[in-house]
């Protein structure tokens, strides 16, 4: 639980973010069938699937309707690539960004001047959420370019009024600096950038006295993480949650103050949690994949996108926050980053919870996946100080998670960093 009192908590749309369940669940009501409706009738894509399974916009009556719809993916979206699921004149489009798959196509998502507006909206509601006030400073230093982090942290700060050092990712002491130069409050990105700026803060025996709180996501962040990053930075740490498909950084949501899981804008998204194997819905509690239709995007709106990561309603309960939106665990994993080894599943979060639970364990790691004749086997690339034992690892792991992970341990500074989102798992194929 954060330490905040009643008084430090804001908000950027009270009333929408503490609106009674029964009046969210109307808003989503009105709203899914607007937006089926609307899908419908703008683009010839959403109308052949409806008209394939014989579905019509007006079959949808109560929110549990939404289920008769059929799913997307990063499949459908990839083949359809670019414009398949445009559903404005093509003169609407204001901006796109998109994520780079391993392979093939990527997905693109594509923002009219309303959709900006919403993904604005909604990170400003992230911005007032942890605690940040017009006028604070704010460095953005995730990439501005394809990515949609840099840009997503933007359009937000304009709305809420803040002061932006749009400073882009990298030369991480000049960062430091203007930091302290400029009095930088605020300080957003990537995972592991937050922490190449705590590493470098350290090597350098520096400090950022006026920095408060750290806005981070896009990357496994075990809670683990959070608390290096909050004590090796001093500073309160947010998880952000988004993703190209529902129209960004922050569009799904963030924790708040008292950091009890994750609350989802549901007035602009509906979520749904299903087994990631059948696709039916799980109960509240239970774990699965994480379902969303955006609710009030126009150029590009996905119906039942399944995002492939894994998590579970953990309370509709109004928040002590006061904001009742509800609160989705933190992010399990990828579907596709479960590994399997000699027939255990795990999550490369639970090995960076376990790992960063180790004093004299250092932030950087590489879970190395080496596949021969069918058979993978992993072991652990682990940067540590000097007086740990690979074998103590080893064991805490065997421990916690029921696998062996063979462990190699690296001085601070040995593993390789590379720029943009760090690389969690290495695969190496032998034949
Ligand atoms: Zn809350």
């Amino acid at each position: 639980m954060g330490n905040h009192l009643k008084s430090d908590i804001i908000y950027w749309e009270k009333e929408l973010e503490t609106l009674p369940r029964e009046k969210i669940e109307q808003i989503q009501l009105k709203r899914l069938k607007d937006i089926v409706r609307y899908v419908y009738n703008s683009n010839p894509l959403y109308k052949k699937e409806l008209d394939l399974r014989g579905i019509k916009p007006e079959d949808i009556r109560k929110l549990d309707d939404v289920r008769i719809l059929p799913f997307m993916d990063k499949k459908t979206l990839r083949d359809n690539y670019p414009f398949g699921y445009l559903c404005v004149d093509k003169k609407k489009i204001r901006e796109i960004h998109m994520s780079s798959g391993f392979t093939g196509k990527p997905v693109m998502m594509v923002y009219s001047d309303e959709d900006i507006d919403q993904w604005a909206t909604c990170m400003a509601r992230c911005y007032r959420m942890a605690g940040i006030k017009e006028g604070a400073v704010i460095q953005i230093t995730p990439s501005f370019g394809l990515f949609n982090g840099g840009f997503g942290f933007y359009h937000g700060a304009r709305k809420a009024g803040l002061f932006v050092i749009p400073t882009g990712p990298g030369n991480t002491l000049r960062q430091i600096k203007l930091a302290n130069d400029l009095k930088t409050e605020v300080i957003t990105g990537v995972v592991s950038y937050g922490i190449r700026i705590m590493e470098v803060m350290k090597e350098n025996n520096l400090t950022i006295p006026s920095l408060k709180v750290g806005l981070f996501g896009a990357e496994v962040f075990s809670q683990e993480m959070k608390k290096r990053l909050r004590s090796g930075l001093g500073i309160e740490v947010f998880d952000i949650y988004g993703m190209t498909e529902t129209g960004g950084v922050g569009t799904t949501g963030m924790d708040c103050p008292f950091h009890e899981g994750i609350h989802v804008w549901e007035d602009h998204y509906l979520v749904e949690v299903v087994n990631p194997q059948t696709g039916e819905p799980v109960s509240d509690g239970e774990e699965g994949e994480l379902v969303f239709t955006s609710l009030t995007r126009k150029a590009f709106p996905v119906i039942r996108f399944r995002s492939g990561d894994l998590s579970r309603i953990k309370s509709r309960e109004k928040c002590e926050c006061g904001r009742t939106h509800l609160r989705i665990d933190y992010i399990k994993g990828r579907i596709d980053d479960m590994l399997i080894v000699k027939g255990v599943n795990f999550f490369p979060s639970q090995v960076e919870e376990v790992l960063m639970s180790i004093p004299g364990v250092r932030e950087h790691y590489q879970i190395v996946v080496e596949e021969q004749n069918g058979i993978k086997k992993a072991t652990l690339n682990v940067e540590a100080e000097e007086g740990l034992d690979a074998s103590y690892i080893e064991k805490k792991i065997e421990e916690a998670l029921g696998i062996t992970l063979k462990s190699r341990l690296f001085k601070p500074g040995q593993l390789e960093r590379k720029p943009g989102k760090a690389e969690r798992v290495v695969y190496l194929k032998k034949d």
